[in-house]
Parts: structure tokens; C-alpha cells; sequence
């Protein structure tokens, strides 16, 4: 039953008509905040649940609008015509830098909605879900911190019968994130090392929860695509083991073996942050034989996602 007030939640991003985040067509919503701190991670503006303030130094033309409209003062300009930087300290993303910025120089990462709102934006896609045998996805970030957005999100498409996925990271910690894990139709989970010491260098917590979480998933007969992100020399000569634990698990119904890249690198900058990973993208052959390594465990498997 549905509440009278909706549950609100800061929105990064919406991708319509996805065919990697789970089965079929999906339109992907991405919610803010994040447990893990992966070194790779390609969506740093996902991490924080706050919003996030977007400065694409190339778009600025010095016109010094923005500055006086800064409540913070966090807008400096050492000479006029001069491109500005941000003082990252004080700057709370409030976003009415963005609205003077004409040359679109800014842009606020997390806009607070509704599942209502949401909701009514996912319906447009309605027709593609049911002739793919799509749905919703919830992703962030991790989704399960806002975990009264992401169940009415829940009940409203299964009021429609919509199938709605769950990208996790698995590391939930909450009985709220868990209902939204087990309320999920799909689960997109991501294994990124088995290794409890490697992992905690590699994302900044150790995966003790995370293989709870995903023994519990095969405990409930919950319908599993796992997401293993392969990064040279931090996780992927862990893949053997990966392959054979995901061999013996009946919910595994798909691996999406995601292979190192560097899509996301430009953001950290736009951010105020370091980028800092410089490994070498897979090969082809070496894409390949991870593929056969998993195919030759049973498993089905998906390059990318
Ligand atoms: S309003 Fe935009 S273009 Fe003008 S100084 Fe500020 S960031 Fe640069
Ligand atoms: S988002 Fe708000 S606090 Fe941050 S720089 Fe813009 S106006 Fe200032």
C-alpha cells in the first residue's frame, strides 16, 4: 500500500533503453552514495550520497557571473576574464552557480526526487519492457542506502508488473537495505575479489558481508547476474577462483565480466579529485580467455555491462 508522501532520494543520473543492466530493455536509475571506495571506479560522483558540484574547467569563459551568487564564497577568480576554480571545502552543492552559468560550465550531480517522479519518468519506457522482457533498474552508487525510495520504487512497478533489477554492491548492512535485496526480482552483484585483505585495499572494505550477502541470495533462489570488473594487477589473477566459487551457485544465472577501462577518468578532475589507477586495458585474447575460463566452469556468460 502505498504512502501518501512519496520517499526522495538524489538522483545522479537515468539512462533509458539499457541493455546492460540485467535482463532485456531497462531504463537505469542512479542514486548517490556508496560504502566502497573502489580505486577503479568509474562513477566518482556516484560515491558520495550528498549533491556534487561539476566544474568543467574547458566550458568556463571568465565572465565572473557565478561569483557573487556563491552563499559560500567558494567561486575564486584570481583576475577578471580569468577561468575560476572551486574551493571544494566550502562549496555544499547547492547548485546556484549552475543557474547563471550559461556557457554550462557547471552541473550538480544529485538532484533530490521523488520515486513518485521517477516513477512516472520510468512508465514512458513501459511498452520497450514488455517486449524485451525488461524493467527497472536500481544502481548507483549502492541503492539500497536509500532504501524507502528504492521499495516504493519496488511496489510501484510491481503494481504494473514491471521487473525490477537491483545492481549491488552487496555490501548492505541495514535490515531496510536487506528488504530491498530481498524484494528485488534480478539482482546485479558484483564480486570483485575474494581475497578479504586485497579487497579492502582494493575498495576500501573487506567482502566478509559481501559473501553473506551473496550466499544468501542462493539460500533465497534469487535470480543472480554477477558483475566481476577485471583490473590487471589488483584482481584479475583472482579470476580462477571466481569462476569456480560462481560455478557452484545455482542462482548465478549470468557473469557480465566487465574488463579495465578508463571511461570515467576525466570526471575525478571535474570533481576536485585524484585519479589514481593507471593500469593497461585487456587485450582481446586476454578478454577472451577469461571468457573460455568461465564458459568451461558452466557458466553463461557476457562481455561488458
Ligand atoms: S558563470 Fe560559468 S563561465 Fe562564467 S565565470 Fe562562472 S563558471 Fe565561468
Ligand atoms: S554549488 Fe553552491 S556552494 Fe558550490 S560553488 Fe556553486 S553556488 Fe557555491
Amino acid at each position: 500500500m502505498l504512502k501518501e508522501k512519496s520517499e526522495k532520494a538524489n538522483i545522479f543520473n537515468i539512462v533509458h533503453g539499457s541493455f546492460v543492466d540485467g535482463w532485456g530493455i531497462r531504463t537505469t536509475v542512479f542514486l548517490k552514495g556508496c560504502p566502497l571506495r573502489c580505486i577503479w571506479c568509474c562513477n566518482p560522483e556516484s560515491q558520495l550520497m550528498k549533491p556534487e558540484l561539476q566544474y568543467i574547467e574547458e566550458h568556463c569563459d571568465g565572465c565572473g557571473r557565478c561569483i557573487d551568487k556563491c552563499p559560500k564564497g567558494a567561486i575564486i577568480q584570481v583576475c577578471p576574464g580569468e577561468k575560476v576554480s572551486i574551493d571544494r571545502g566550502r562549496c555544499d552543492g547547492c547548485g546556484k552557480c549552475e543557474k547563471v552559468c550559461w556557457p554550462g560550465a557547471f552541473n550538480i550531480w544529485g538532484k533530490e526526487r521523488s520515486a513518485e517522479d521517477v516513477f512516472a519518468e520510468c512508465l514512458r519506457d513501459e511498452k520497450f519492457y514488455k517486449e524485451s522482457g525488461g524493467g527497472v533498474t536500481l544502481s548507483g552508487g549502492e541503492a539500497t542506502l536509500w532504501p524507502l525510495f528504492c521499495l516504493e520504487m519496488i511496489e510501484r512497478c510491481h503494481e504494473r508488473d514491471i521487473h525490477v533489477a537491483l545492481d549491488t554492491c552487496g555490501y548492505i548492512t541495514t535490515d531496510e537495505g536487506m528488504e530491498v535485496f530481498k524484494n528485488a526480482d534480478t539482482l546485479l552483484f558484483d564480486i570483485k575479489g575474494l581475497a578479504p585483505d586485497v579487497h579492502k585495499k582494493n575498495t576500501g572494505k573487506s567482502n566478509e558481508i559481501i559473501l553473506k550477502n551473496l550466499y544468501l541470495a542462493e539460500e533465497l533462489g534469487k535470480d543472480v547476474i554477477v558483475r566481476y570488473p577485471v583490473i590487471p594487477n589488483h584482481n584479475m589473477d583472482e579470476a580462477p577462483d571466481i569462476a569456480k566459487l560462481l560455478s557452484g551457485l545455482k542462482c548465478v544465472h549470468r557473469v557480465d565480466i566487465i574488463p579495465f577501462h578508463k571511461f570515467g577518468g576525466g570526471k575525478y578532475s571535474q570533481l576536485g579529485r585524484v585519479y589514481d589507477i593507471d593500469e593497461d586495458t585487456l587485450t582481446k585474447e586476454a578478454q577472451d580467455a577469461l571468457v573460455k575460463m568461465f564458459e568451461e566452469r558452466g557458466l553463461k556468460v557476457q562481455l561488458g555491462g
